[in-house]
């Protein structure tokens, strides 16, 4: 938001890109709602000041006085300056001092304050207006010689550092302090104070090469630009993109008359939260500093005292604290992060703003207010984000443990959030190994890919060097609730010789990590955590009680085992939208049955009749194997309808990899070896040679295997069938939907249902029972969506894979979009967002409205979900909402805050964390 800057009228200048609008508000007639103009910190210094709080008298320049100095390549827009000083010389009647007067000097603070609060990104100068003759007349006025110097030492000390950027002075203070042989800054006497502020002034004078700034227009001017200008300084960019705050905000900046609390015992400078921001808590919580000034609570330079404790020190100052307290409270309906400063017994409020909280603390304030009648249910469902749900869930870092821990050794994307803490291994057999005798183990790979699977499942957490966050590891990961960093570039992970090396550290199989899947960072050592348990959490329990109460949208689970169904359960998923059968192939025991089947299929389908055998009898062992899983799954989800996705992937995913296969046989026969194990390889390699594909993403998978290989769907649907019957027999009530995979034409699905169907109905007139089932489609080429109605002739539900269709509409595959290009696109702003992560409304999301259209056009009724990663994504679950679907399907950990975001849809909420 670019102002365009008009030369010319001194006060009647553009403000806020509406002519004649101010650059400049005084506090008391400021329009104090408006955050985005005047910055959060000047609308509650506004907001106070016109409710008639104690509060300095202050100015705010506005956000777009900032944006038009950035335009301007640093320079004042015009009438700017004029209007400050105007200001100023209003509070300067107001206070009855001059900034600069040295029989009465008004001394000022100059403060940064954004729309959104950026804790310690941006500068803030206190004192300003002080210089060798202001000092005299500070310490007559105040008759406190040592206040005087002491005010003074901070200003050069801050002014140099912030304004002028001179390195060292912070350090020059603490060793003249030392020197002098006073053990903290309050045990230093006028005198010294005196000398030490000359001697920072010499020190600032050396690095500058100039005197320091003695005119105060000068140093107002100079230190308004400074904050303006740490708006693009690099601590506050980078903060910004790491929260997704946008860059073209701007700061405010606020000059606030200063108030002391550096004179002496009945004196003191505080800060506190109205309820406490880590737990929500009904207290105030916070410090306080007698004899302090500013951040001297915060930067630890003394040990601040417990708010509570004021009551003792300062009665009166604390009745009038906690009043003033609950009444912003009541105003802003909100739990509020304040400042004061107490000056000689006399309270000042210094800031109010909406604070920053844990998502237990934000949870538990918003179902408190909601009891106190402060905001109603769907208010709370609206300030939770999706975020805060989430957290509550995972384990999380202990954040004294934290604090302690040593530096970070690198950073990657924070694929699942949560914290790890585990001993590093390098190989998913040893990850299994060394899990299973007990060890917690830290899976870490360049990338995972699914044979690592198993390595992968009895991990606390996975760290990658390679991917995104819906790569393989990403995805999983979130799927098993894990905590997962991926695509730390930075850290170097050399599988081969077993080391981890980042930021000049090298460590070994079995050297302890942590990481924090919430951040992304990634810690040598052990950080202590805690463990959360939803059952406890009553306050969260609440709100998704409301939530549930309020939404319309279904929320299922993509689950593939009883236990991660049972998981979702109690989540409160009510359904599975995806059971993915092919998983099952890969447990314990089945692989090698698996194997032989695939193997013999080419053959059995040319008719040979020893292959048949092999491939009918593979067959049977693994339908004993499915029969169980659905039986299981089926069970844990008694009464509620459980999607099932036919066999999808190509079938070589199951068989070693080639070029692994060519390389030992290579060595195999350089070495002149031979036997039954070398000609098993010849063999396999030969078979997966035969099975090359091109493409295959685009090749011989989904539905097409079924109907080229129909033996192998037709096991999968009986062992459904029987698995339903006997559940039915034993008095459950199981709902089986069948899923065609990869559907693209009427034929197809057509198809397949006409054959498997006689598989389910023979099964259940062999069994004696009769089970509600459904056939129907998952929509992940655009061509079904187009062709929807045809497809919904005979597909009684739809289901959108919209991984599937998201690489088929882009014509992208996600693997190689996520390594090759699709961070420069994201970077760039090709893309605006990740449409794996987040559903591309325009495209595939316009493909997915005209299926369902068509689809219910001729299928009324036809239920309509998704089971793509994206449906546990708040911006896709609101679309979701917007298109009528009847749920979504997420992974088990996300339900939670799908529950919550299908609620936020329903009241056309769009939460800010996305
Ligand atoms: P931040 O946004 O980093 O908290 P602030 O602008 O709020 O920065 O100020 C930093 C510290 O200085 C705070 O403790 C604040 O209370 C204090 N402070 C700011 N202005 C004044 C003032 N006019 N008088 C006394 N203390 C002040
Ligand atoms: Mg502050
Ligand atoms: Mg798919």
């Amino acid at each position: 938001m670019a102002v365009e800057v008009k030369q010319g009228a001194a006060t009647a200048a553009p403000g806020n890109g509406t002519a004649g609008a101010p650059w400049v508000y005084m506090a008391e007639d400021a329009p104090a709602t408006n955050r985005d103009l005047l910055g959060g910190k000047g609308a509650g210094l506004a907001a106070m000041t016109q409710a008639g709080l104690p509060v300095p008298p202050a100015f705010t320049i506005t956000t777009a006085a900032c944006n038009a100095f950035q335009a301007a390549g640093g320079q004042f827009p015009a009438g700017l300056w004029e209007q400050t000083l105007a200001a100023l010389a209003h509070i300067e009647q107001k206070s009855g001092r001059k900034l600069g007067d040295a029989a009465n000097p008004l001394l000022v603070s100059v403060r940064s304050g954004a729309r959104e609060s950026m804790p310690g990104m941006m500068d803030t100068v206190l004192n300003l207006g002080l210089n060798d003759a202001t000092v005299a007349g500070l310490a007559r006025q105040t008759n406190n010689e040592r206040f005087a110097w002491d005010a003074y030492r901070r200003f050069v000390q801050m002014f140099g550092r912030i304004v002028l950027n001179v390195e060292g002075l912070d350090k020059a203070f603490e060793q003249a302090r030392d020197a002098a042989g006073a053990k903290q800054d309050t045990d230093l006497n006028a005198q010294q104070l005196h000398e030490i502020t000359e001697q920072l002034k010499s020190h600032v004078q050396s690095h500058t090469g100039k005197p320091f700034p003695t005119d105060v227009k000068d140093q107002l001017e100079l230190a308004i630009k400074a904050v303006f200008s740490s708006w693009m300084g690099r601590r506050a960019v980078d903060y910004r993109n790491q929260f997704k705050i946008p860059h073209d905000l701007g700061t405010a900046v606020n000059v606030v008359t200063m108030v002391f609390g550096n004179m002496g015992d009945d004196s003191g400078t505080g800060v506190a939260f109205t309820r406490d921001p880590s737990t929500g808590a009904k207290e105030l919580y916070g410090e306080f500093l007698p004899n302090a000034q500013g951040e001297d609570v915060v930067a630890g330079i003394r040990t601040p005292q417990k708010i509570s404790e004021m009551r003792a020190v300062w009665p009166e100052v604390y009745r009038q604290f906690e009043e003033i307290a609950d009444r912003l409270e009541q105003t802003y309906k909100d739990v509020q992060d304040l400042e004061f400063t107490v000056e000689r017994g006399k309270l000042y409020m210094l800031q109010t703003r909406n604070a920053k909280r844990t998502g237990k603390a934000a949870v538990v304030t918003a179902v408190q207010m909601v009891a106190e009648g402060l905001i109603t249910r769907d208010e709370a469902l609206r300030r939770i984000q999706p975020m805060h749900v989430q957290q509550i869930l995972v384990p999380q870092f202990d954040p004294a443990s934290k604090k302690q821990a040593g530096a970070v050794i690198g950073r990657g994307l924070a694929a699942s959030p949560g914290a790890a803490v585990g001993k590093i291994v390098f190989d998913p057999d040893r990850s299994a190994e060394m899990a299973a005798a007990g060890e917690p183990v830290i899976l870490t790979r360049k990338e995972t890919s699914p044979e690592d699977f198993h390595g992968m499942a009895p991990a606390v957490g996975i760290l990658t060097s390679r991917g995104g966050s819906s790569s393989h590891a990403a995805v999983v990961a979130r799927q098993m609730g894990k905590p997962c960093i991926a695509g730390a570039e930075e850290i170097d992970i050399d599988v081969a010789n077993q080391t981890l090396t980042a930021n000049g550290t090298t460590l070994h199989e079995g050297d302890w990590l942590s990481l924090d899947g919430s951040t992304g960072e990634v810690f040598a050592g052990r950080i202590s955590t805690i463990e959360p348990d939803f059952n406890r959490e009553t306050e969260l329990i609440t709100l998704l009680s409301w939530a549930d109460d309020t939404r319309t949208l279904g929320i299922w689970a993509n689950a593939d085992t009883p236990d991660e169904v049972a998981r979702a359960r109690s989540l409160g998923a009510s359904g599975v939208g995806l059971v993915r059968t092919e998983h099952m192939f890969r447990e314990e025991g089945r692989p090698p049955i698996v194997q032989e089947m695939i193997l013999a299929a080419p053959d059995a389908k040319r008719g040979d009749p020893k292959a048949r055998a092999v491939y009918l009898s593979s067959l049977e062992a693994l339908g004993k194997f499915q029969t169980g899983d659905f039986y299981g799954i089926l069970k844990a989800m008694d009464g509620l309808p459980v999607v099932i996705r036919l066999i999808d992937p190509p079938l070589h995913e199951f068989l070693p990899k080639h070029d692994k296969l060519l390389e030992d046989v290579t060595r195999a026969r350089a070495k002149g070896e031979s036997g039954p194990e070398v000609e098993e390889k010849e063999r396999l390699l030969e078979a997966v040679s035969r099975m090359h594909e091109q493409n295959p993403m685009l090749g011989l998978r989904g539905c097409r295997l079924g109907i080229l290989f129909p033996e192998i769907v037709e096991m999968q649907v009986k062992a459904i069938a029987q698995a339903a019957a006997r559940l039915k027999k034993e008095g459950l009530n199981p709902i089986p939907e069948i899923m065609i995979p990869l559907v693209g034409t009427r034929n197809e699905m057509a198809l397949e249902r006409e054959r498997l169907e006689g598989v389910v109905t023979g099964v259940f007139k062999a069994e004696g029972v009769q089970v509600a089932y459904k056939f129907g489609a998952c929509m992940e080429v655009p061509r079904a969506c187009l062709v929807a109605s045809q497809i919904a002739e005979t597909a009684e539900f739809f289901s959108y894979g919209t991984n599937d269709l998201t690489q088929t509409t882009y014509g992208y595959s996600r693997d190689d979009a996520e390594g090759k290009f699709l961070g420069d696109y994201l970077a760039e702003k090709i893309l605006p967002q990740n449409p794996f992560q987040s559903i591309d409304r325009e495209g595939v999301g316009e493909l997915v409205r005209i299926g369902i259209e068509r689809g219910r056009k001729q299928r009324a009724g036809l239920e309509v979900g998704i089971c793509g990663e994206q449906g546990g994504d708040p911006a896709s679950i609101a679309f979701c909402h917007e298109v009528g679907m009847n749920y979504v399907s997420c992974a088990p950990g996300r339900i939670p805050v799908a529950r919550l975001s299908a609620a936020q849809a329903a009241l056309g909420h769009v939460p800010t964390d996305l």
